[in-house]
């Protein structure tokens, strides 16, 4: 490629990469810069399937494989049905969101596309360079969606927890699901001392997605996780299914300060900046958030280091994981006092960021006088 230098250079052509790419290529102001993206790998299949709640209308909405208006939250002593309104529970599949992306892409000639592998980020004088196995680019604004799990391992500040999970897209000869809901969290099953739940996404009576996930520190062997879908489609019921599709994931859940790699001219987003929510492992809508708040930031003029995204929710979050980490076989216990104590859509919200002190104060003393103390103590931990 005869060009080095572009205005902006975007290392990773996944959900954030492709997000911020959609973001800056849709608003006028950027209408003239070059922007550059690398990817390694040709994107076009479903490698993910990204949920996330909102009301509607949302931007992805015309690309959306199925949203569920209620959901559902069950644990040994609960069984919770709840109409979500105003939001929406949105499953987005990612072969329509690249195709999307990449197909506005090729009518837009300010966008230079690259298929090659990043090996390495660092800064240049007053620039950032980005070497490539097909060359070095350099740019005053450089966005790094490239996760490097070492700094986030080789610590022990932050606890990391990982959210992991197997899921399996089911059919079945006969209606099992309630397509009108989705299954959120179902802790009703063993927990082996750790935090463990089923997670359904139905596509229609006879079709759902059903996903084996755990919130703790160390993988399973993956016949670990098969034999648990199998044994709670049993429990269900459910004996008589073909499996149609898989997938698997492990999110890094913790509340690293990944912005201490971000200088002048670079800046980590996504996983790799540490856009992943820490107590849930959800990251899509928060990075869809931080973009939007990204693309104002960019037109300020300010380095990009001055880029902030961190709040008070920060904090709760590692008290949260640091609670988590010590007592793993508690966790639903932790989830069913908040979904026993709140209603719903406080949690919801609340997970979203976008409750009031007053409004997480009651969340705090929905926990057991025992789980205040754990809280209590992290905090101290923490703070001393
Ligand atoms: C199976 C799965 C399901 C998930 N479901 C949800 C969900 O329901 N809701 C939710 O909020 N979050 C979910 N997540 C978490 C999160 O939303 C995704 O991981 C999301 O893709 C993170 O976006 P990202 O841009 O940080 O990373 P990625 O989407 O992984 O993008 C990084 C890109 O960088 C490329 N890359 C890596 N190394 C190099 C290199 N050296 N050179 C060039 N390119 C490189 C990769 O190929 C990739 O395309 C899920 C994750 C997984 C794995």
């Amino acid at each position: 490629m005869e060009k080095q230098i572009f205005d902006y250079i975007i290392c990773g052509g996944g959900a954030s990469g492709l997000l911020l790419l959609d973001a800056l290529s849709g608003d006028s102001y950027f209408n003239t810069p070059s922007i550059l993206l690398i990817e390694q790998e040709v994107k076009n299949s479903n490698d993910r399937t990204w949920c996330f709640w909102e009301a509607s209308p949302g931007h992805f909405d015309p690309l959306l494989r199925k949203t569920w208006p209620s959901a559902s939250f069950k644990s040994k002593e609960l069984k919770l049905d709840f109409n979500l309104e105003p939001y929406r529970y949105k499953m987005l599949r990612s072969k329509s969101f690249y195709q999307e992306i990449q197909h506005k892409i090729k009518s837009n000639t300010q966008v230079t596309y690259l298929k090659a592998k990043v090996t390495e980020v660092k800064e240049k004088g007053a620039s950032t360079a980005v070497h490539t196995t097909l060359g070095v680019f350099e740019s005053e604004k450089v966005f790094n969606s490239i996760f490097n799990p070492k700094a986030l391992y080789n610590q022990k500040k932050y606890p990391v927890l990982k959210q992991h999970f197997i899921g399996w897209f089911i059919k079945t000869k006969t209606a099992q699901f309630d397509p009108g809901k989705v299954f959120f969290m179902d802790f009703d099953i063993p927990q082996k001392e750790q935090t463990r739940f089923i997670y359904v996404l139905p596509l229609s009576e006879n079709h759902a997605l059903v996903e084996y996930t755990l919130f703790s520190e160390a993988l399973l062997a993956r016949e670990e996780y098969e034999a648990g879908i199998i044994d709670y489609l049993k429990a269900q019921g459910i004996h008589d299914f073909e499996i149609e599709e898989k997938e698997e994931g492990n999110i890094p859940m913790s509340c690293f300060p990944f912005e201490q790699f971000n200088t002048p001219s670079l800046l980590h987003i996504g996983t790799a900046g540490g856009w992943t929510k820490a107590s849930t492992g959800f990251t899509f809508k928060n990075t869809q958030r931080n973009i939007n708040q990204l693309v104002r930031f960019l037109k300020t003029g300010k380095k990009l280091n001055q880029f902030q995204t961190k709040n008070r929710f920060r904090f709760y979050d590692l008290l949260f994981l640091d609670v988590l980490l010590k007592y793993n076989a508690q966790g639903s216990k932790l989830f069913e006092r908040m979904f026993v104590k709140n209603h719903p859509l406080t949690i919801f919200r609340f997970l979203d960021e976008k409750t009031t002190f007053l409004e997480e104060l009651k969340i705090l003393s929905s926990f057991s006088l025992k789980q205040i103390k754990w809280f209590l103590n992290a905090l101290i931990k923490r703070l001393i």
